[in-house]
């Protein structure tokens, strides 16, 4: 109303400001007044109770004032043009120096679309000073894949949203996640660790084995039901033709062809996505762990194909995997649904797994 085109309106808004400022302040307000009246400004003139009534004028100061420290949203009168304008957050937050943009009269329609970048500029700000929240958007922000719920909650109970972005943030209330406050006990409140962090939680504590194991399956089973490979299927055993010395080893699935002679080794893990190298170190130590059943079976003249498959434990999923699917080989079009399925699977666990912790209450049947 203060800055249209049409020359009635603008003036009488312009009247109607400066009498509901006069109320306040007893006297004609100048230009500069009216700025600082409508920015929220509590100093000077306008120290002290209101005492008047309230007016479309209040509303915008006092919204001004309530929007001042998250958009630095502040009204400005420009004595050598005679006009006033809106002063706020730039774009690029202020945490990259981006530094305030003013908008003037002749770009008012920009106004709406500054304050929102304003206001993200705000909360992107306030997300990234949260060094420790990162640990899991390291991994997850990788692949679309570990978010592909996120916009429209495919396969995904409510349950399960309202635990994986409290999760994914780290922000569960756990005797070990606490920021503030007295450092209290951090016990494991089931099994008496030192720490109980998410990560122990749903990966290393001892009373959840049982639905850890579960979720771990879940995903073997996904690969095995949908393998196109040749040859036999063998589950959880050492694989046969192997060395006595490998007797030991147990990868998850092991797919042998005796007609092309071989051997697909792939062994899953679900590690908890700390960090960006999470998944790597998890991979690495399979591989390892398995590479002495592989030189077995190569020295026998079987061709092996040796591989990881990961999740993490917040639903993320690794690129690699793609390749493992390839090889299996699943069509093009099932894998994108079994990925989908694969993440909801793993995040619908670790939510019945760190409910129970919590609660005592069995959450799977
Ligand atoms: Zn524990």
């Amino acid at each position: 109303m203060l800055t249209t085109k049409d020359q009635v309106v603008r003036e009488i808004a312009l009247a109607s400001l400066g009498e509901a400022i006069r109320g306040r302040i007893k006297q004609a307000p100048t230009s500069d007044e009216i700025a600082r009246y409508l920015s929220g400004d509590c100093t000077g003139v306008f120290l002290g109770p209101s005492g008047t009534g309230t007016s479309v004028w209040s509303y915008a100061r006092n919204a001004a004032r309530r929007q001042r420290e998250r958009l630095k949203v502040r009204w400005r009168w420009c004595e050598k043009k005679g006009e006033m304008a809106v002063e706020c957050n730039g774009k690029g937050g202020a945490g990259k120096g981006g530094g305030l943009v003013i908008v003037p009269p002749r770009a008012r329609s920009q106004i709406i679309y500054r304050l929102r970048v304003a206001g993200q500029n705000y909360y992107l700000d306030s997300l990234l000073s949260k060094k420790d929240q990162g640990k899991v958007y390291a991994l997850a922000s990788v692949d679309r894949a570990s978010n592909h719920f996120l916009r429209n909650g495919s396969f995904t109970r409510f349950a399960d949203w309202r635990f994986v972005h409290r999760a994914r943030l780290d922000v569960l209330p756990l005797n070990g996640a606490r920021r503030w406050g007295d450092q209290q006990d951090t016990r494991c409140r089931r099994c008496g660790y030192t720490n109980e962090t998410l990560s122990h939680v749903l990966n290393n504590c001892g009373p959840h084995m049982v639905a850890i194991t579960k979720r771990h399956d879940a995903t073997v089973q996904r690969i095995v039901k949908n393998a196109k490979l040749p040859g036999e299927i063998i589950l959880n055993k050492s694989a046969p033709e192997a060395d006595a010395g490998c007797s030991l080893l147990r990868p998850d699935i092991v797919i042998r062809d005796e007609r092309s002679k071989t051997v697909t080794i792939i062994d899953v893990a679900i590690p908890f996505e700390n960090g960006l190298d999470a998944f790597r170190v998890a991979k690495e130590h399979k591989l390892q762990k398995y590479q002495p059943i592989a030189d077995s079976l190569q020295e026998k003249g079987y061709k092996v194909y040796l591989k990881a498959f990961i999740l993490g434990a917040l639903g993320t999923w690794d690129r690699d995997n793609w390749a493992v699917i390839k090889h299996l080989p699943i069509g093009k079009r099932y894998a994108g649904l079994m990925m989908k399925l694969m993440v909801f699977d793993t995040i619908r666990w670790s939510r019945d797994i760190y409910v129970e912790h919590v609660s005592g209450q069995r959450q799977y049947s």
